[in-house]
């Protein structure tokens, strides 16, 4: 059989790979960001609700069966009335000719966009650190990376760096805000530095902002989208996964210019037909009540903060995020003779899984690094701090 060139060198993700290795040895899996948080109210409202509309749907058509091909109309308007509250991003949630597409998971979304906007060998500037499914997404579709690496503790880059990467084919430039695996959070004048630079050589801006309500510090989330100029050639896209502790729902969403929102709603229904209805159905209050989701951030700093200190104590040397849920940690203290030997050796040692840093980085890169999720239930990450502890006795 002949299979295609672009996927001959697919592999498990190395993110979702250690997860299994964890779970084999019955360990606690600080690898994968599942989210396996306590359970909110606003959680168990969203899977009574998503049960509700399951059994409203064996009497009627919308709940167990397709829904618009751009989501269910509440669900398009609460998240046009979120958008505006939270992000003061402006979106139409009109089903045909509107901005907002509901689509299966933040995934969806980028498989939806690329599929839409590139071409031949676009080029598309990516941070380094990165998330690897902005890469899959991207590569699927036959376009390239071009990495921005990300310099110093702090993570800076500049105007030159941008322009360092810039070549006729670069079609756009993804920002991911609240950064997975590194926990930058843009600041406005990071995202003046990219506006302008979309503006001056006629980019798309992609943002991914899945984490957009765990910040940190006083952190604040600016989307791009909002800065003057930027409505009209950025896609925010952004997913209740995390904020709602459903990572296997999938559901996410994308605000887009009209045209390119319509085409990206078009290829969700040819890809997938639409987001699972009675989930769809299932998240709408939570939605409506997002103010709600402005506590998560000091539940997860505790637990950042818990998980930061005990990292610390056991030798490795981190720098403490600002946002999201990861922490990327230097084991080199700890004297393994890789990434990979890191990881299993925590995992062999003590049972605890994380994941390794070359896994966010362009080849021989990241493997002085290791990423932890935090993202965990009190009981769970207390005992993985007691082994992290052990590990060092
Ligand atoms: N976003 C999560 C992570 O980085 C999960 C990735 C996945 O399994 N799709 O760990």
């Amino acid at each position: 059989m002949k299979i295609a060139k672009r996927v001959q060198n697919l592999q498990h993700s190395d993110i979702r790979r250690w997860t299994r290795i964890v779970e084999e040895v019955g360990g606690i899996n600080l690898a994968q960001g599942i989210c396996q948080v306590e359970p909110r109210p606003e959680v168990r409202q969203a899977v009574e609700d998503a049960h509700a509309a399951m059994l409203t749907g064996l009497e009627k058509v919308g709940f167990n069966t397709y829904t618009h091909y751009s989501g269910i109309d509440d669900l398009r308007e609460a998240i046009a009335a979120k958008a505006r509250e939270y992000n003061h991003l402006t979106a139409d949630p009109d089903p045909y000719n509107g901005t907002i597409v509901v689509t299966n998971g933040a995934t969806g979304a980028f498989n939806c966009l690329f599929e839409s906007i590139i071409e031949d060998d676009d080029e598309v500037l990516i941070f380094e650190p990165f998330y690897g499914y902005h890469l899959k997404s991207l590569a699927l579709r036959g376009g390239t990376p071009r990495f921005i690496p990300l310099r110093g503790s702090s993570y800076e880059f500049d105007d030159s760096d941008l322009r360092a990467q810039l070549t006729e084919r670069t079609k756009a430039i993804l920002v991911n805000t609240p950064a997975n695996p590194c926990g930058k959070v843009f600041s406005r004048e990071d995202l003046s530095v990219i506006a302008r630079f979309c503006q001056e050589h006629d980019l798309l801006a992609i943002t991914d902002e899945v984490y957009e309500y765990m910040l940190y510090d006083g952190a604040e989330h600016v989307s791009l989208a909002t800065l003057p100029g930027m409505a009209e050639r950025t896609v925010t896209v952004t997913s209740f996964s995390k904020t709602l502790a459903i990572t296997g729902w999938r559901l996410g969403y994308a605000i887009a210019p009209r045209e390119l929102a319509n085409k990206m709603a078009l290829v969700n229904e040819f890809s997938y037909a639409c987001a699972p209805s009675p989930l769809q159905h299932g998240i709408v209050n939570a939605i409506r009540n997002h103010r709600q989701f402005l506590t998560l951030r000091d539940m997860y700093q505790a637990k950042r903060d818990l998980l930061v200190n005990t990292l610390e104590q056991v030798g490795f040397q981190v720098t403490s995020p600002r946002g999201s849920y990861y922490i990327m940690a230097d084991y080199t203290r700890l004297g393994f003779s890789d990434d990979v030997a890191a990881v299993e050796g925590l995992i062999r040692g003590v049972g605890v899984g994380a994941v390794p840093g070359s896994a966010f980085f362009s080849p021989g890169k990241g493997k002085n690094l290791i990423r932890f999720c935090f993202a965990f239930n009190d009981t769970g990450l207390h005992d993985a701090c007691a082994r992290l502890r052990r590990f060092r006795a």
